[in-house]
């Protein structure tokens, strides 16, 4: 199933169809010409560097935000998870940097949309989709990341405010955002995650330190942050008090299928590559692709791509249009762990095909190599997932 049958499918609508073409078009068209020579699209052979990291992040959010493409983040009336996994899937095949700042302006308004007063939304909503802000989301703490109801952060209430006090670790765009989701404790309760509060905190009212800036395996700024006994006003509260854990979850949830169109796109663009190289690599008198071990290799990949692909769709149209449907959670734990780690498979058979050339830093397949490991651990392992799938099938069976 190529690009064109995938969106085919009866998940998505002709709207839907027609703006990811729209987007591609304009991805190829405008934003890869705006960002050459500066190391982010695939095929671009200059090497990016950390230091640019700040400046290309915020240059590729300006240029979404001028194109328009985030506006839909912004409105509950036309908020789809169908569009975000549409548009995901492209960003990702080109420029997962790009991916990555799309992802998190989206973590961002789905977090103001969901959790935030009408005030809130209209103060910050236009500034995340013109791109005008840079977003973090800070949940992840060094000792609960996975178990994020342990976080142990301090928010604590007095009379015109809140005292924020502890770190946040693994945070994108922690040493650069300017407006930051931070969950943090405001109540000690029996059950932990009943004493969390969500806020949206601004840099320049609430500054946050930034205690240390990781090196990853692919470019991604990434940082951990303290708050040292900072003030907070009372409307950064986002919801309700102590709702803060329900909101992270309802947020990663409309968030996690994309994780997985993000995968397919990788998975996508080094299996397109592999097959291009296969039909054209000369070998014992005929091209690679002639040998059956490796069109075996090929169709192998081809329809765990296919099958990760179905689940995808099928989980972002269960969100958009059965969101009560019992099976939504196990639908998006299925696709986020299908789709993440049949990707980081296929991303490694198609290096296979390719051989030597593909071990080379710089390679667009070395490179997606490293971009789709993450995709495993973020916004909950595979094995979280594994774990909402069995506790699902457990309870309905199949
Ligand atoms: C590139 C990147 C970007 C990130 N960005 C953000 C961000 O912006 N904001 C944020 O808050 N966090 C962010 N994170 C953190 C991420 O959400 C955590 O890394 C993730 O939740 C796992 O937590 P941990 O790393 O502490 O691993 P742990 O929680 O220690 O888990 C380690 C391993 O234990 C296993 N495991 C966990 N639970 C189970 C289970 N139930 N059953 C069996 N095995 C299990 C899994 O294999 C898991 O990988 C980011 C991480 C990365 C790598």
């Amino acid at each position: 199933m190529d690009i064109q049958a995938w969106r085919a499918t009866p998940f998505f609508t002709d709207a839907q169809r027609a703006m990811a073409q729209a987007f591609e078009d304009w991805v190829c068209g405008a934003l890869l010409p705006a960002l050459a020579g500066r190391g982010i699209a695939l095929d671009d052979p200059a090497s990016h560097t950390a230091q640019a990291m700040e400046q290309d992040c915020r240059l590729i959010a300006r240029l979404l935000g001028q194109g328009g493409w985030l506006d839909s983040l912004a409105d509950s009336a036309v908020f789809s998870v169908r569009s975000l996994v549409l548009q995901r899937e492209v960003l990702a095949r080109y420029a997962p940097l790009a991916d990555f700042v799309f992802a998190m302006q989206a973590l961002g308004a789905a977090s103001v949309l969901h959790g935030g007063s009408a005030a809130q939304q209209a103060q910050y909503l236009p500034q995340i989709v013109s791109g005008e802000v840079l977003c973090a989301f800070a949940l992840s703490e060094s000792a609960a990341g996975s178990d994020a109801a342990a976080l142990t952060c301090q928010a604590r209430p007095q009379p015109d405010g809140f005292v924020v006090q502890g770190e946040k670790c693994w945070i994108s765009h922690g040493q650069h955002a300017d407006v930051c989701i931070l969950f943090a404790r405001s109540a000690e309760t029996p059950k932990p995650q009943h004493g969390i509060s969500a806020f949206v905190v601004e840099r320049h009212l609430s500054p946050w330190r930034v205690c240390e800036e990781f090196t990853m395996l692919a470019p991604h700024p990434l940082a951990r942050i303290a708050w040292d006994g900072v003030g907070l006003p009372a409307a950064a509260l986002l919801g309700a008090p102590q709702r803060g854990y329900a909101l992270a979850l309802q947020v990663l949830q409309a968030l996690r299928s994309s994780v997985a169109a993000a995968a397919l796109g990788m998975a996508r663009a080094a299996l397109q590559r592999a097959i291009g190289h296969a039909k054209q690599r000369s070998m014992y008198g005929g091209v690679l692709a002639d040998q059956a071990v490796c069109a075996a290799t090929l169709a192998q990949q081809a329809a765990s791509l296919d099958g990760a692909g179905l689940l995808c769709a099928r989980a972002a149209w269960l969100y958009d249009c059965q969101p009560q449907d019992a099976a939504l959670a196990q639908a998006v734990a299925q696709a986020k762990w299908q789709a993440t780690e049949h990707a980081q498979q296929i991303i490694d058979r198609a290096q296979q095909v390719f051989g030597a050339a593909a071990m080379c830093d710089g390679h667009p397949l070395a490179r997606l190599y490293r971009e789709v490991r993450a995709l495993r651990i973020y916004e909950g392992a595979s094995e979280v997932q594994q774990h909402i799938v069995a506790r699902s099938v457990l309870q309905q069976g199949v």
